[in-house]
């Protein structure tokens, strides 16, 4: 990963912020209620020199010493828990606070920069400027199947919102599972019927996880940063990392598939992509206005059949919600 000059120490002197505030936090949370539970203080201090005298012990090899020491700090521990209960604390109440309590709000693990360090590059270098504000608004919390027509259509076996229950049910079930079984998700249809704000929920729980996202339009994608850094080799430390993290991000959200200009240029990226994605077992959404037999005459019969092989393929079918929407604003 390339960090761009200035940043790398700017990510860690808020990683040792954010220590900083919590230590703090945690000292307040002591204060505060050593002053209602003075008896705890007590246990503290007899479990410091308990810990002491343990070591010592350990050091001159007396395991009868070490023994009952050990015996005598769990019983400090449970009286510590006791007092917690009796006086309505949680017993974790002198545990670290964390942030992230996988890197411990270092931003590496082992080495490796974490998720969380992994997001904040991408949300720096690219996203999510433009979609952050959105997913306060497009996840799962503020689904509404309003708008969705209850009536059968003729066509289709469900109505589009007897439909949609069932489709958003499997998309909520994707990002629940996503740790154990990752996976695609491809979704077609035309446009206005929620491809986007669902793939946008899929986005916002994947983050809440801690999962590192990168949302990109197709426009964007095909039309602006691959044909910067592949053709015309943008070497810019923003559109580099942008491009790392296709490949590398743990879910990237290809939206509106087919409104780029489609050229062989387009063609070949997107099978490259997809491919390395599902070598590599990184999930991908895409979402496109096309119907499948437009799909694969526009890319590449490879292309749609990687889809349909890897990608769980969901049709969206219906009336316009954002038509309908207007419609119900205008007679209101
Ligand atoms: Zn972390």
């Amino acid at each position: 990963m390339k960090y761009p000059s200035g940043k790398y120490d700017a990510f860690m002197n808020e990683y040792e912020q954010l220590r900083n505030n919590n230590l703090s936090l945690l000292e307040a949370r002591k204060a505060e209620i050593y002053a209602r539970v003075p008896e705890l203080k007590q246990v503290h201090e007899d479990l410091a020199s308990g810990a002491v005298s343990y070591a010592r012990a350990r050091l001159s090899g007396k395991s009868c010493a070490f023994d009952s020491l050990e015996d005598y700090i769990k019983d400090l521990k449970h009286k510590e828990a006791a007092l917690l209960l009796a006086n309505g604390y949680p017993e974790d109440s002198f545990a670290p606070i964390y942030r992230c309590r996988h890197c411990k709000d270092t931003g590496f693990i082992d080495g490796t920069p974490c998720a969380c360090l992994q997001q904040k590059m991408i949300q720096t270098f690219y996203m999510q400027s433009n979609i952050q504000k959105r997913l306060e608004t497009e996840n799962f919390e503020h689904l509404s199947f309003d708008y969705y027509n209850t009536e059968a259509d003729g066509i289709h076996r469900e109505s589009q919102y007897r439909y949609m229950q069932g489709v958003v049910a499997r998309v909520k079930n994707f990002a629940e599972d996503f740790d154990e079984a990752g996976g695609n998700l491809f979704f077609y249809g035309p446009t206005s019927l929620g491809k986007t704000f669902l793939a946008n929920c899929v986005a916002k729980a994947l983050l809440d996880q801690g999962h590192t996202v990168l949302y990109m339009t197709s426009t964007n994608l095909f039309e602006q940063l691959l044909p910067n850094v592949v053709m015309k080799r943008d070497t810019s430390v923003k559109n580099l990392n942008t491009y790392d993290h296709l490949f590398e991000a743990e879910l990237l959200v290809i939206d509106d598939l087919g409104t780029e200009l489609i050229t062989e240029f387009t063609r070949s990226q997107l099978y490259q992509l997809v491919n390395e994605r599902l070598l590599s077992e990184r999930s991908t959404i895409i979402s496109t206005n096309m119907e499948l037999t437009k799909f694969r005459d526009c890319y590449e019969e490879r292309i749609l059949s990687r889809m349909i092989e890897n990608y769980t393929v969901i049709q969206f079918y219906g009336d316009n919600i954002r038509h309908k929407k207007k419609k119900i604003a205008l007679s209101e």
